[in-house]
């Protein structure tokens, strides 16, 4: 395994495996601080493509003001030796200035899907997710890019912005981890006590509560919407930021809800951490992934 911190030479390696070696290459982005959520998807491209890229990268553009990309995880040694096990071929761990060099001026914006939700709550946070994926997919020009269903609203951004803007790279959707408890799995989970770690369970046990609500009949999606934050706001260390009962594939809001794919997204404080998760009804059955018109 090679770790490659610089584009050029990320971009080369690529490159050559493309045309030389005539491989399908496979690319899994993160930030890293790596857990079983993203190695679900660094085994599942393990599985599908001959070469392996992992990205690791906190991106400075995806994170407001006050937000916590100085304080965001970072342990390259670690992840290094996780990937090491899998055995993925190549980490790109380029430094923010690699990405954004002096001048950085272009910004990719997928309209109509960014605005709401995880957009409403942090403004500019999928323009950066929009503009550092094209970045990764224009460097290493890969046959797949695999994303998590954790992040509901940005694999549809990503999908959209595929499409949209023609790149050869088919994106793989897959299901969000969770720990026993059935919190999911996240990075930013490292920065819960003990105590915060158990009551955040309470965040997939609404949404549990709303599917099962969803299944004996509920069709009022702010039914659904007060039963999820009802449910969480029983808990006292968690402050819920929102509760969304979307379409899941264009996120219009739904007053009635009927038996098209439909998202409960959250975003919640358990203390001083946001997390976030979500659940489809619904969900297709033929690929089990979200589809866009
Ligand atoms: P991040 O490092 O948080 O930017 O995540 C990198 C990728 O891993 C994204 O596509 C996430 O959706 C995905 N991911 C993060 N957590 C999970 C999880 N618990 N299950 C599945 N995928 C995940």
């Amino acid at each position: 395994m090679e770790i490659i911190n610089r584009r050029q030479r990320m971009s080369s390696v690529a490159r050559k495996i493309r045309r030389e070696r005539d491989k399908t290459i496979g690319l899994v982005p993160t930030m890293g601080a790596l857990h079983e959520g993203h190695l679900s998807l660094v085994r599942e491209a393990r599985r599908m493509c001959e070469i392996v890229i992992v990205s690791v990268f906190v991106n400075p553009t995806q994170f407001g003001p006050g937000e916590d990309f100085e304080k965001y995880p970072r342990n390259l040694t670690k992840d290094t030796s996780l990937l090491t096990d899998y055995n993925v071929d190549y980490i790109f761990a380029p430094t923010p200035e690699e990405i954004y060099s002096k001048g950085y001026a272009t910004y990719v914006n997928v309209e109509g899907l960014s605005e709401q939700l995880e957009g409403g709550s942090r403004p500019g946070h999928f323009k950066g997710v929009a503009t550092v994926v094209t970045i990764l997919l224009n460097t290493i020009r890969p046959d797949f890019a695999f994303f998590g269903q954790k992040d509901a609203q940005q694999a549809l951004i990503i999908r959209r912005l595929v499409k949209d803007l023609a790149f050869d790279t088919e994106i793989v959707i897959l299901p969000t981890v969770r720990e026993d408890s059935g919190l999911a799995i996240s990075s930013r989970n490292l920065y819960l006590t003990p105590e915060e770690q158990a009551s955040a369970a309470v965040i997939h046990q609404a949404l549990t509560r709303a599917k099962t609500a969803y299944k004996e009949g509920e069709r009022s999606a702010g039914r659904l919407e007060i039963l999820v934050r009802s449910t969480i706001e029983l808990e006292p260390r968690a402050r819920v930021d929102y509760v969304t009962v979307v379409d899941a594939e264009t996120l219009e809001h739904l007053d009635r809800l009927d038996e098209r794919p439909i998202l409960i997204a959250v975003a919640a404080y358990i203390g001083k951490t946001r997390l976030i998760d979500n659940t489809i009804l619904n969900k297709r059955k033929e690929t089990g992934q979200l589809k866009l018109g």
